[in-house]
């Protein structure tokens, strides 16, 4: 029985208080329970984050905290609630993942306790709707907000997209609720309620197919998810399954053999609006059965997220479907968490506690006795190596269902596709290869569809040559050199290593070596000039801001209205149409050159990707990949459908330079006003680093990050490297949380870092 507890106000999760459990509440279940607790003259609320079983542990723990011994333990005053609120296996996993992620415990419990919940308002269930007044004389408007910047582009997103969600719209637009307020007190909008739309997915577009008869890789991934359930200690299981493979079956059996063992389900994808079709599956199968789902996305107004938080924490869901956060959704019955396309890097948070949802994922199943699949096409080198060293449980589904083959990948060799134009001087080039362009209209003409994919991620910062697809790289590090265009330099982020920007290029002498980029809508210019005939739509986050435009855009590409989809890795994920027949990809290097260890990884999975959406209905599909370095190893090995064989050899180059997910990382990085004094800071804190952190690790820099300036911050990194993490977190986090950094620095920790940038 704990004499004491930790408390944290509801208000401000930063800070903690420690209580004396009164007589009376002696054999209460206290972890986790709201509580009303004296506080100075008044009461406020909390949560029981912590038990203390003696007044030592009391007195040592509020040393560490940094505060004064209390002279006086007052009582919690009342539990509020029959059961404790936030579920005992959530709390673990906050405290666990400050510890891992060096992040404040506040942070940390902020994910399980989103704002919505403990500023409920609860009943909320109505959502607000804004529409223009009718019969406005519209040009009259603009003169009437001459003075009121905010109002004017609320009116202008009001004229450009039309009436719509209030809470989507101050979302998407980031435009404060205060100026669409003042547009409807000058009745210029109508502001609403009307019943809310519970999900996006009000109707399931994807009839259920009722279930297929598993084939036989189906059944033995199945089977062995099984048997992981029994076991009271499950371990995770990697489900690596080509494009078309029917993982998404495996998960729907699974589930239902959870459900029916009284347990429930949480199943993660990357972004809930980039992966309707997946979550319209579950629906279909699910929700004629009757059995609830909830569906957590980025759309839902605070209400709603209260609502559906409430639906979770009471075991009504019975199937919990979300991106990365829903991982810390508050089911107590939990028998299975899914980790959809594992690989993607969404799963990572790149705000403090810089959290991976898959790695909480497999924390949360171990913490709570219960397996977690972790499926993709193409496993991250971190799951994969986990696998191979048997700390995950591998299953693999190699084939495709049914008899449908993987599409033939075409590699085209812009350097010789498109020879002869290419280096005439300040001209266009063209984007398209002519055999490309041939196998288009092919396709067109036998009414089949067509994906181009334009690798655009990131930003146009490293050198590629447009006659020799020469990269230059760093002699140290085997990364391509990021070209800081101001200075005119090439420099190396990882160990610092820096030349002057050569003009001509260093391998074959162009003397036009430069930059050029070509973002998705000179691509859809290229292809409307190209393909007259062709009925086009872009996809990308430019041309498709809000869930409706997607989710419009993706129906009548499904319905055939659609050609030619051109778009970014928007389109990449999860789609399956089984008219598409012919992917192209513009350009595979553009990711190749991007200043980061991955970039390879990256390449080949989204190659992967793109190639796994055609070729899913009757005719078989094919792949053009149009590169300059068309003997990079990420595009020879997707060229073969060959996993395996790239991940064997890029984890050997892992392991020869020793990066994740070989050995282990933590990005510090440092960002001030000051130039100067960036550096210093950096300079003196990586020393200390050091010194402290010994033999254990091994630290790279600091060293100017590539984008050295973000928003008037000067960056710098130190990257670290070492066996294990625990041990280091342990000994970065007191000196993280406690230093104390001038106004103008700002100093942040990640732990596994995805985004080195
Ligand atoms: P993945 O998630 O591996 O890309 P999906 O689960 O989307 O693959 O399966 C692709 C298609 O095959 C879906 O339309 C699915 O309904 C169907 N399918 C799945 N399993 C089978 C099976 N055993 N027999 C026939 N069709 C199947
Ligand atoms: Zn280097």
């Amino acid at each position: 029985m704990p004499l004491f507890v930790r408390v944290v106000p509801e208000l401000s999760l930063d800070k903690a208080f420690d209580y004396a459990v009164p007589a009376d509440l002696e054999g209460r279940d206290l972890l986790g329970a709201k509580v009303r607790v004296p506080f100075g003259s008044r009461e406020i609320i909390g949560y029981v984050v912590e038990l203390l079983d003696n007044v030592a542990e009391l007195t040592e723990a509020s040393e560490r905290s940094g505060r004064r011994k209390p002279l006086r333990i007052r009582e919690i005053a009342e539990v509020l609630g029959a059961r404790p609120v936030i579920p005992r296996a959530l709390l673990q996993l906050a405290q666990w993942m400050s510890e891992y992620y060096c992040a404040p415990l506040a942070n940390c419990l902020k994910c399980i306790l989103p704002e919505a919940v403990r500023r409920a308002q609860p009943g909320y269930l109505q959502r607000l709707w804004v529409e223009a007044v009718p019969n406005l004389d519209v040009a009259l408007v603009p003169a009437q907000l001459a003075r009121a910047k905010a109002q004017r582009e609320a009116w202008a997103w009001l004229q450009e997209h039309g009436p719509g969600w209030l809470a989507d719209y101050i979302h998407e637009s980031r435009i404060a609720s205060a100026a669409w307020k003042s547009l409807a007190e000058k009745n210029l909008v109508v502001i609403r309620p009307l019943d809310k739309e519970r999900s996006p997915f009000t109707e399931a577009a994807v009839p259920d197919d009722g279930g297929h008869a598993l084939n036989d890789e189906q059944r033995s991934a199945l089977a062995l998810i099984e048997v992981e359930s029994a076991r009271p200690r499950p371990k995770s299981i990697l489900l690596h399954g080509v494009t078309g493979s029917g993982k998404t079956e495996v998960y729907l059996r699974a589930i239902e053999h959870t459900l029916e063992r009284g347990r429930d389900a949480l199943v993660l994808v990357p972004e809930i609006a980039l992966t309707p079709q997946t979550v319209e599956r579950f629906r279909a199968r699910f929700t004629g059965r009757k059995i609830p789902i909830a569906v957590l996305h980025s759309h839902l107004s605070t209400g709603e997220r209260h609502d559906q938080w409430q639906q979770i924490r009471t075991g009504k869901a019975r199937i919990v479907i979300g991106a990365r956060s829903a991982v810390f959704a508050p089911m107590e019955n939990l028998g299975i968490v899914i980790v959809d396309e594992e690989h993607e890097s969404s799963y990572k948070q790149e705000d403090t506690p810089h959290y991976h949802g898959r790695d909480v994922a497999v924390m949360r199943g171990h913490l709570e006795g219960v397996p977690v699949v972790l499926g993709s096409a193409t496993p991250s080198l971190e799951s994969y190596m986990n696998a191979m060293e048997g700390k995950y449980l591998l299953s693999r589904l190699t084939k495709r269902v049914e008899v449908r083959v993987m599409p033939i990948i075409h590699v085209l060799d812009l350097r010789r596709e498109l020879k002869g134009e290419v280096v005439k001087k300040g001209s266009k080039p063209s984007l398209l290869a002519p055999r490309l362009v041939e196998a288009v209209n092919a396709r067109l003409a036998q009414k089949q569809q067509v994906i181009i994919f334009l690798n655009r991620r990131g930003y146009a910062t490293s050198l590629q040559c447009p006659q020799c697809g020469h990269t230059e790289m760093c002699p140290h590090c085997s990364v391509p050199l990021t070209y800081h265009r101001a200075a005119q330099r090439l420099v190396c982020h990882l160990c610092d290593h820096l030349v002057p920007a050569p003009t001509r290029c260093p391998q074959c002498g162009f003397d036009d070596y430069k930059y050029s980029g070509a973002g998705t809508e000179r691509v859809e210019e290229a292809i409307d000039e190209t393909f007259p005939n062709a009925r086009i739509a872009r996809m990308d986050s430019d041309s498709m801001r809000g869930k409706d435009a997607y989710r419009r855009t993706l129906h009548a590409f499904s319905d055939g209205l659609i050609d030619i989809l051109v778009g970014t890795q928007m389109i990449a994920k999860g789609l399956h149409f089984p008219n598409v027949t012919l992917v192209g990809v513009v350009n595979a290097d553009l990711a190749l050159g991007l200043p980061d260890f991955r970039a390879s990884e990256r390449v080949f999975q989204q190659l992967m990707q793109v190639a796994g959406r055609c070729g899913r209905g009757e005719v078989e599909g094919e792949v053009f990949v149009q590169t300059r370095t068309p003997f990079a190893p990420a595009i020879q090995f997707a060229r073969h459908h060959d996993y395996d064989g790239f991940a064997e050899q890029e984890l050997d180059f892992r392991r020869s330079l020793e990066y994740p997910p070989v050995q282990r990382s933590i990005l510090i990085t440092w960002r001030g006003r000051d130039e100067e004094k960036t550096r210093y800071m950096a300079e003196q804190s990586a020393k200390q680093i050091m010194e402290l952190v010994g033999a254990e690790a091994e630290g790279l820099g600091p060293a100017p990050a590539p984008i050295y300036k973000i928003k008037d911050y000067y960056r710098y990194h130190l990257f670290l490297r070492a066996a294990r993490v625990m041990p280091l977190s342990r000994k970065l986090r007191p000196l993280m949380l406690e230093a104390e950094w001038p106004e103008d620095m700002r100093v942040s920790i990640d732990v596994d870092p995805v985004m080195l940038l």
